[in-house]
Formats: C-alpha cells, sequence, structure tokens
C-alpha cells in the first residue's frame, strides 16, 4: 500500500465486506446499518470498555451499587409472562458465587448467551440472601479469544446483531492492514493542539492498554471531527465570497432614514452599529450572508425591516421567509406595524388586511408590502387584489415586500427584481446547505439576512452557522424591567387569577396561554375553547377573547386586534401568539402545564409581556412528571436570559436532538461533543479559517481536499475545491 492508500480518505473506497470476518451476511448487515467501508468501521468507535482490573468477584461485590463483574451463563430460560412481556432469567457466576439475572423483553436470543462468559453491568442487589442484577448491561465475552485477554476490552456498539466480538475482531484485522493510517492534519496544528497523530488515535481508540490511552485517543478524534466540519464551513464561506455576484445596493439612504427618524423611539446602540454592517456588507457587489441573533425583544424587527427598505430603496424587492405560515403571517404584521408607524404604509382601518386599506393622501413614500400563504394573499396597496392578481403584482415590481413561507418563495413566486431575502430559522442543519434562491435573480445572488427568533448558544452558531458573518443585538431597548417569573402548581391557582383580575382592573391585559397539544391543533383548539368557557365563568366583569390555530384568518386578526385596541382584557390562546405579538399594554402571562412546552417556546411566549412601561409578570403553571419538564421549569425561573436558557436547553436535550436525524453521515459529529469539548471546537475552528485564509482552495493539502470529499460527498464545498 502507498501512503496514499492508508488514508482515511481512500480506505472509505475500500468496502466492509473486504475485511476478514465481514466477507457475507455480517458484512451486509454492517453496511445495512451505514457501516459501509473500511472507514467506517474504524470510525465505530468502543461505545465503552470494560476495565478487566476493576472487575470485581461477585462475593466481594458492594451491594446497591454499580458494578462490573464477569462470569460464565450457567443456566438460562425465557417465557412470555403475559402478551408483549418476555421475562429471560438466568443465572451468573464466578469463581466466588452467584447472581441471578433478570431481563424483560431484551431481545436477545437465550442461546447466544448460553454458557458464554459475559459482563455484567448494572446495580447489585440482595434478596432473601441472594444476589440479583434487574436488566443489567450484558456483554459476552468470546472465551480463549488473544484480544480479550488484555486489561480493557473495548465493547464495541452492536449494528444489525453484528455483536461485540465480531467487530472487535474485524475492527483489529482492518487496523492491521490499514496502518499506518496517514495523518492528514499539518504537524504544526497538531502539535499547537497537543493531540497525538492520527494512527496513533485509531490504535488507542480500539485496543487501549489502559483508559488513559482512550481518552487521549478520543480527544484526536474529536478534534478530527470539528476540524473537518469547521474547515467546511471555512471553504463554504469562502466560496460564497469569491463566487457569486450580488447586487450592490447604493441608495442614498432616504427611506431608511425617513424609516429610522420617524419610528417612535430612538435605535439602540446596537441596533445602529448592526443597521450599519447590513447596509454595508448590501452596498457591495459580495452577497450578503449574515446571521442576525438577539434576545427576544431586542429589536430584530426594526433592523430586518431596515435591511428590507436599503433594497427598496435601491429599486429592488424583498423577500421575508418563515418556517410556517403562522409565523409568517406575524412577520407581516410586525412589519406593517412599523411601516405604518413610519408613515411608510397606509394605516390599516381594522386591522384585518382585507377592508379598505389605503387612505388617499398619504404624503411621501410608500411601501407596499404583500402576505403570501397557503391560505391568505393580501398586500397594503391593494386591498381587493385576489392571489393571482398579487402575484402578477410580484412580478412586475408593484410590490416591494413579500412575506411567505420558506417553500412558497423559494419555489412559487417570481419576483421583478428581488434583491434581499430575510429568513426566518428555526434551525438549519448541516453543512453546505443554503437558500437556493439564484434562480429567482436571474444572474444575481440576493442578500440574505438569517434571523432566529430565539438566541442560539455559540458553540451552536459556530456549528450551524459557522459559514454566516454574524450580527449580535446585545442590547435591549431601554426601560424594560425584566419579566418575572414564578411556577405554581394547577391546584394553586386562586391567587393566580386573583393577580389576573387585578392588572386588568389597572388597565392592564394578561395572556392564558392553554397547554400545548402537539399534532392536533382541533385538540388544542377545544381545550382553548374550554378555558375561554372556563374564564369567562369565573370573570363575568372582565372582556374574555379567544385566539387558536383553527379560527378562520379574519378571526385570527379580529381577536389580535381587540388585544391590541385594549377591547379585550384577557385573551385566552394558543401558541399562535408565540413569536411576533408585540402588545406593551400586556403585562402577565400565564401557561398553563408549561413543562410540555420547549424551553425556547416558552421564552419566546415570555417574551410577549413586558414589553411596555409597566414590569411583566409571568406564571408558568405545571406540576412536571418528567425530569427535564421539571429543568426547564426551574431554567425559567432561575434566568431570562435567552442566551443562558438556549445553553441550557442544549444540556437538558442534548446535541442530538438539535442536530437531529441528520447526525448519521460520515461528516457528523459522533464523538464529538459541543458543549463538552468547546475548547476543542473553538480551536478546531480558529485552525480551520486560519488555513484557508493562506489556502483557500487547499492547493498545499490535498489531502485534507481528499478527506473533505470523502466525509461530505453531497456539499457543495466538494465542487468548489475541485472546480479549478
Ligand atoms: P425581537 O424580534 O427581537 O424579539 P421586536 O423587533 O419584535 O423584537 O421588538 C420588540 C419591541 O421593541 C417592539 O415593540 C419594538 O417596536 C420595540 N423596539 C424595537 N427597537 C426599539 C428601540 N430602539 N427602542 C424602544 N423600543 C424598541
Ligand atoms: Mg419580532
Amino acid at each position: 500500500m502507498t501512503t496514499r492508500g492508508r488514508s482515511l480518505a481512500y480506505l472509505t473506497s475500500v468496502d466492509v465486506t473486504e475485511v476478514k470476518e465481514l466477507g457475507g451476511a455480517r458484512g451486509r448487515a454492517l453496511r445495512a446499518g451505514g457501516v459501509e467501508s473500511v472507514t467506517d468501521l474504524l470510525l465505530h468507535t468502543p461505545r465503552r470498555y470494560l476495565d478487566r482490573s476493576t472487575v470485581v468477584p461477585l462475593a466481594q461485590a458492594p451491594v446497591d451499587k454499580e458494578v462490573t463483574v464477569i462470569g460464565r451463563v450457567t443456566s438460562i430460560s425465557s417465557r412470555r409472562v403475559r402478551k408483549g412481556l418476555v421475562l429471560v432469567n438466568a443465572v451468573v457466576a464466578d469463581e466466588s458465587g452467584t447472581v441471578a439475572v433478570t431481563w424483560f423483553n431484551q431481545g436477545f436470543r437465550v442461546n447466544q448467551l448460553k454458557d458464554r462468559e459475559v459482563a455484567l453491568s448494572g446495580k447489585l442487589e440482595r434478596f432473601k440472601g441472594r444476589l440479583q442484577m434487574k436488566s443489567p448491561v450484558a456483554d459476552v465475552l468470546s472465551g480463549g479469544e488473544s484480544l480479550t485477554t488484555g486489561r480493557v476490552v473495548p465493547i464495541h456498539r452492536s449494528v444489525n446483531d453484528v455483536g461485540p466480538t465480531t467487530l472487535r475482531k474485524a475492527v483489529h484485522n482492518a487496523l492491521r492492514r490499514s496502518q499506518p493510517v496517514a495523518d492528514p492534519v499539518p504537524a504544526r496544528i497538531r502539535r499547537h493542539r497537543e493531540v497525538v497523530d492520527r494512527a496513533a488515535a485509531l490504535q488507542a481508540i480500539h485496543f487501549p492498554e489502559n483508559l488513559g490511552e482512550a481518552r487521549t485517543a478520543r480527544k484526536r478524534l474529536v478534534f478530527d471531527e470539528f476540524f473537518r466540519i469547521e474547515l467546511s464551513l471555512a471553504l463554504a464561506k469562502r466560496q460564497k465570497a469569491e463566487s457569486a455576484v450580488g447586487v450592490a445596493h447604493r441608495g442614498d439612504g432616504s427611506l431608511v432614514g425617513a424609516f429610522v427618524g420617524a419610528l417612535g423611539f430612538p435605535l439602540t446602540d446596537a441596533q445602529r452599529r448592526v443597521i450599519g454592517e447590513i447596509t454595508e456588507d448590501m452596498a457591495s457587489t459580495h452577497p450578503m450572508h449574515r446571521l442576525l441573533q438577539g434576545e427576544v425583544g431586542s429589536g430584530k424587527t426594526v433592523v430586518a425591516v431596515a435591511a428590507l427598505l436599503v433594497a427598496v430603496e435601491a429599486g429592488h424587492q424583498g423577500a421575508v421567509m418563515a418556517p410556517t405560515e403562522v409565523l409568517a403571517t406575524q412577520h407581516f404584521l410586525g412589519i406593517t406595524d412599523l411601516l405604518e408607524g413610519a408613515g411608510l404604509a397606509p394605516a390599516q382601518s381594522d386591522g384585518s388586511g382585507t377592508g379598505s386599506l389605503f387612505e388617499a393622501g398619504t404624503e411621501g413614500p410608500t411601501v407596499s408590502v404583500a402576505l403570501l400563504t397557503g391560505s391568505q394573499a393580501l398586500c397594503t396597496a391593494a386591498p381587493g387584489a385576489d392571489r393571482t392578481e398579487l402575484v402578477s403584482m410580484i412580478a412586475d415590481g408593484r410590490v416591494d415586500i413579500v412575506v411567505g413561507t420558506h417553500a412558497l418563495i423559494q419555489e412559487g413566486v417570481a419576483f421583478s427584481a428581488l434583491s434581499t431575502a430575510v429568513v426566518d430559522e428555526q434551525h438549519r442543519f448541516g453543512v453546505g446547505q443554503r437558500v437556493a434562491l439564484k434562480e429567482q435573480a436571474g444572474a444575481i445572488e440576493p442578500d440574505q439576512l438569517i434571523m432566529t427568533a430565539t438566541p442560539i448558544p455559540r458553540t451552536l452558531s459556530m456549528t450551524l452557522y459557522g459559514d454566516l458573518d454574524v450580527s449580535l443585538l446585545d442590547e435591549m431597548p431601554p426601560g424594560r424591567t425584566p419579566t418575572t417569573t414564578e411556577a405554581v402548581t394547577p391546584t394553586d391557582l386562586d391567587p393566580v387569577w386573583d393577580r389576573v383580575r387585578s392588572e386588568a382592573v389597572a388597565g392592564r391585559q394578561v395572556f392564558v396561554v392553554c397547554p400545548l397539544v402537539e399534532e392536533s391543533s382541533k385538540v388544542e383548539a377545544a381545550s382553548a375553547t374550554e378555558w375561554h368557557d372556563r374564564l369567562s365563568g369565573l370573570f363575568p366583569d372582565l372582556a374574555v377573547g379567544l385566539l387558536h390555530g383553527q379560527l378562520k384568518p379574519e378571526e385570527k386578526a379580529e381577536a389580535m386586534e381587540q388585544m391590541r385596541s385594549g377591547s379585550v382584557d384577557l385573551l385566552v390562546a394558543t401558541t399562535v401568539i408565540e413569536v411576533g405579538i408585540d402588545i406593551p399594554n400586556a403585562t402577565m402571562m400565564v401557561i398553563l402545564d408549561a413543562d410540555r412546552f420547549g424551553l425556547s417556546q416558552l421564552h419566546q411566549l415570555r417574551g410577549r409581556v413586558g414589553r411596555g412601561a409597566h414590569p411583566g409578570h409571568c406564571v408558568l403553571v405545571a406540576d412536571p412528571t418528567t425530569e427535564d419538564g421539571e429543568a426547564r421549569i426551574e431554567a425559567m425561573v432561575a434566568t431570562t436570559d435567552g442566551f443562558r436558557l438556549a445553553e441550557r436547553d442544549l444540556e437538558i436535550r442534548g446535541q442530538g436532538s438539535v442536530f437531529g436525524d441528520r447526525q448519521s453521515g460520515r461528516g457528523d459529529l459522533r464523538l464529538g461533543d459541543i458543549l463538552r469539548d468547546t475548547d476543542l471546537l473553538v480551536g478546531a475552528r480558529e485552525d480551520a479559517f486560519a488555513l484557508v485564509d493562506v489556502d483557500p482552495q487547499l492547493a498545499e493539502h490535498p489531502e485534507l481536499a481528499e478527506e473533505l470529499t470523502a466525509f461530505f460527498p453531497d456539499a457543495e464545498v466538494v465542487e468548489y475545491l475541485f472546480k479549478s
């Protein structure tokens, strides 16, 4: 083999079935489980290690503690206790004693364990003088096999019934044939980050002499995962900067100036700075790819509107893309509100968007905004227009700003001169993805401002948004008092309702948010209606409104308008109010079954109160039945800092839930943990960006380029790397 032949990049082309042990059915089973090549096998690292030196004889094992014992299965049987419940009983013996073991519905065949040597890890208990273990983790150790005579035994995660023993042998063979695996990471970087070379790391992660060695090996492999991702991001960023041509927006600033000047408040320093960053980006011919991050209520909408107006001022159109129809509607309301306030859009007389909107005699420039979703089509400049008309108005440039869902704008609408897209993204996953708006605008690529509704932790934005420039709104508009938060149990609601009444009597308004019913907005609506009836009964003297997802658009608009105008005191609502609702007079929010909501959702909801002169108060009604639910409630009571909550959320949920299903590709994080390994992530990012700075196409580092191609076969950066 040549040195190149031993690179992980090359070994992705060697089929796993070529490894001794893995010809035939086993290899096919591995392939089906995503372990397709020798590289995949080498990176299928042990999920844990058995340290034989710490294994205790049964007679000396401490009771009521987690222990690992090794013994032989002397008897084993299974029976069906009742429908759907299979009980396995076994006796495991070592030289010092025996332990009775039970498993429920374990799924393994009794024959697989009979007479085998196993390692059991779990809690040892004593019952009527006998030792027992309930549902311990069991790993079969093949007797007589030389690989397990070492002190530390690797336990690889089974793949489609191919168990640890087979995997251990297969990895051993694969390593013997491919070592020394080449190391594409420059020695300078390895020294600086104090990581071992790749060949040593691969050896030691699978067959460490001791657990310290395994840790050192892990560090190197984690670095590699981060380094590959950050390298791709650095290249993607570079590629965007070099390849595409965007619109150089060179307006005279008059429209943005008029907008800012007519707002009822001065911009915060942060808003001023960020609008400056965006305007500068937009004035250049490079397409903008910028992430706008900021706390709930920090005034992101104002910034987004300023960006859209830069486009309009230069004679172009802007688009706002939201993940859902509800969010699109709310963005539309938020944007038209601000434009109205600044005298740049005709005032909406009835708030429904369908009545007579256009008031003759409006002076100065006006900006027309359209909302286009699956169920709605409206435009501030043409109240009577139907969908077909609206679409043609967008196509011939009579509409300046279009708000819609991602799908609609990406695939459906033709613009006459789209130059700027504000993209509201809940999450975005993976490297090399971006919004494909190119065709829309012809040869030019629109400027993009990506917004997230809630802050995301720095470590996450480094991995998910690492190819974007970041603008941070790290300052709240003045005069806000942080909203106070308390948690109460459902049996303790009387004082809460008393407080609701006194807020209303003082002329302020209250939201009551109804339980989340996932996947059934019908049931959710029914529960909201029930609560509405109940609270109407409880507060006969107050005006109680109702808002849920099953209402017709005009009914929703009416409910919102009642809240805006102050004609209802209390609004019973589902999470449709989550984002964008801005009622400065609302001071209190009661969230029912609060433990069922996610943290960022709770944070968004809470952000709807305390937006005016009076401090807000949030009541979380919950009787948490899960640990996570309890942790979320605790976090909400403890802080109002969105960045802190976002971090806490990541801690509670784990990164797996954030990266979701994408966590299966060869280039994704497997060992690396962005919370635990933050230092390595930050270091890898620094190194990757520095390297791309001096070697933008990896011409000096062909082995790295090859590795990226092998690990991210679908990414756009790959095309970029090899286009020249
Ligand atoms: P975000 O989208 O960041 O959660 P919004 O853009 O909805 O926040 O703004 C929250 C509220 O603050 C709105 O009522 C908005 O009009 C107001 N606001 C925005 N910027 C300022 C400012 N500089 N001074 C005072 N109020 C502001
Ligand atoms: Mg907003």
